[in-house]
């Protein structure tokens, strides 16, 4: 049952996107050409069925400067219109805030323009690339890092035969990451080309993809596209989820299509404020990832670029939430929680501290429920032999 299907009296009530899937017909709904063409993004798009605020109202009025404004009718679907504080809203309305620059935010916070030896291809760890292979997304995030170079039309665009020829020289190269924007709205046939010219080269292992699309768009991930990227294994994937809610039935049906097209499935979830920085929400995210067969993988916190201050927790949050999952549910849902260094210092891992006390002889360790357990150093151990079981009786028990 669609979500929308099981709401109460009053969500049924609710004003509804003009164009949803109660009056569109199946076959278009379920088209993702459709869904891209129909995409919702401007102010009176919204301010039909969304009670905005003054807040983002002003955003949508004045936001030439600002990001762009994007949602297709499926997602749009999933914004409670009358509460400002959905979680599926603030990820993808804007909001006054946005027009606020802090003093530490930076546009390009990752550093990955001055780690960019050809346009579209980063280059910052010893035997992996990013390849930007298209700066377009089927929707935006407000807290996008790469808000600087996405859906900007005048921003240069990658180029694909220079990367080729870096990759072709740089035989230390063994891992390429195709990102941007989402190089799963390339049609299948150019997508395809673009994989099979890098699996072509013989250094390279893999190749990962980094998508929003089964949560944006589910519908782009058709048997044929599955089909297709199941020929160039192996091959992984890392998803973009946030919260539950967008684990609708399309969306874990779409990702079931891609597990059983054999494709190991990680997602990266950013870490926002008043979207899911509170354990129930992230605990009730990483349960339906399990269940959909998605690997929570990174949990980020989020970049300081420019203007989503207001959508940004402290690090201490990041490290309770961490705090709150491990131990408390299965080891399979926690994420490594991660700061992307600022510059270009690529992932640290960032964890509660587990450890009371080291010494040479042993390290006193708390568990999740804060009971202290001591393990002591094999080298510093003394009798050890006093504790082995004697040749009568074999230490398996057999
Ligand atoms: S899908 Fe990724 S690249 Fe696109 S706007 Fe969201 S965070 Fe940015």
């Amino acid at each position: 049952m669609h979500p929308a299907a099981s709401r109460g009296q009053n969500a049924q009530n609710r004003p509804r996107p003009p164009k949803n899937r109660d009056n569109t017909p199946p076959e278009l709904w379920n088209d993702w050409r459709w869904q891209l063409q129909n995409r919702y993004s401007s102010f009176e798009d919204y301010a039909s069925w969304i009670q905005l605020t003054p807040s983002e109202a002003k955003a949508l009025k004045g936001s030439t400067g600002l990001f762009r404004t994007q949602v297709t009718p499926y997602f749009a679907e999933l914004i409670d219109p009358q509460n400002p504080r959905c979680a599926i809203r603030r990820q993808v309305i804007p909001v006054a805030s946005e027009f606020i620059d802090n003093a530490h935010d930076m546009a390009d916070p990752l550093g990955e323009d001055s780690h960019s030896p050809v346009p579209g291809l980063v280059h910052r760890y010893p035997d992996r690339v990013l390849m930007l292979v298209t700066n377009v997304c089927a929707a935006y995030c407000r807290y996008c890092t790469r808000k600087r170079w996405v859906a900007n039309e005048d921003a240069d665009m990658p180029q694909f035969q220079q990367a080729l020829e870096y990759l072709r020289k740089h035989k230390e190269i063994r891992d390429v990451l195709f990102s941007g924007g989402d190089p799963l709205l390339f049609p299948d046939a150019k997508l395809e080309r673009y994989i099979a010219a890098v699996r072509a080269i013989p250094h390279i292992e893999f190749v990962r993809i980094g998508t929003r699309i089964p949560a944006f768009l589910p519908q782009r991930v058709t048997p044929e596209l599955c089909a297709m990227l199941r020929k160039y294994h192996p091959l992984w994937m890392s998803v973009h989820f946030n919260v539950a809610k967008e684990l609708t039935p399309e969306a874990v049906s779409a990702l079931g299509r891609l597990a059983d097209a054999g494709i190991p499935l990680g997602c990266q979830t950013v870490l926002l404020k008043g979207v899911n920085d509170s354990v129930p929400r992230m605990k009730k995210l990483v349960h339906e990832l399990l269940k959909a067969r998605v690997r929570p993988y990174y949990l980020y916190q989020c970049d300081p670029v420019l203007g989503t201050a207001h959508l940004r927790t402290s690090v201490q949050a990041g490290i309770e939430m961490i705090e709150g999952l491990r131990g408390h549910t299965t080891g399979y849902g926690v994420p490594t929680y991660v700061i992307d260094g600022p510059g270009g210092g690529g992932k640290v891992p960032i964890s509660p501290d587990y450890v009371l006390a080291r010494t040479e002889e042993a390290i006193t360790i708390r568990n999740y429920e804060g009971k202290s357990f001591k393990y002591y150093e094999p080298a510093k151990r003394s009798k050890v032999t006093t504790a082995r079981p004697s040749k009568a009786e074999p230490a398996d028990g057999m």
